[in-house]
């Protein structure tokens, strides 16, 4: 399958991995919007938030609790953001679900 983030999963292309389990990879942004902005994927290829299916449900909780302490660990413990894009119009580029996770930096609502 031709897909950047499983590619990641992977080791087809280099990331700078900060985190990996037996269902998830963390890796910095290459276009980092702060100066903490890394992704959460799960190694499993699900394009987008609209394909989750009841079966998800542990995996969806997984990939928040683990970007919640991820956060903690990156120094993020004042505030940070959280954002799943998806598809098109909810501005997602990359068809491989993942949860940016940003901070330390002063975050403003709302996005454009
Ligand atoms: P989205 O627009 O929500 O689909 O986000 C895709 C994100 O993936 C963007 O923030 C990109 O900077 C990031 N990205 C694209 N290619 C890579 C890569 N090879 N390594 C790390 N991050 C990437
Ligand atoms: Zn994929």
């Amino acid at each position: 399958m031709d897909c950047l983030f499983c590619k990641i999963v992977a080791g087809e292309i280099p990331a700078r991995k900060l985190y990996e389990d037996d269902q998830l990879v963390a890796f910095h942004d290459i276009g980092p919007q702060a100066p903490v902005h890394f992704l959460v994927i799960p190694k499993r290829h699900i394009a987008t938030l609209t394909d989750l299916d009841e079966t998800d449900k542990a995996l969806a909780g997984h990939l928040l609790y683990t970007a919640q302490q991820l956060a903690s660990e990156q120094g993020c413990d004042e505030g940070f953001r959280l954002v799943m894009n998806c598809n098109e119009l909810g501005g997602q580029t990359v068809g491989h679900i993942h949860m940016h996770v940003l901070g330390q930096r002063q975050l403003h609502w709302p996005p454009g």
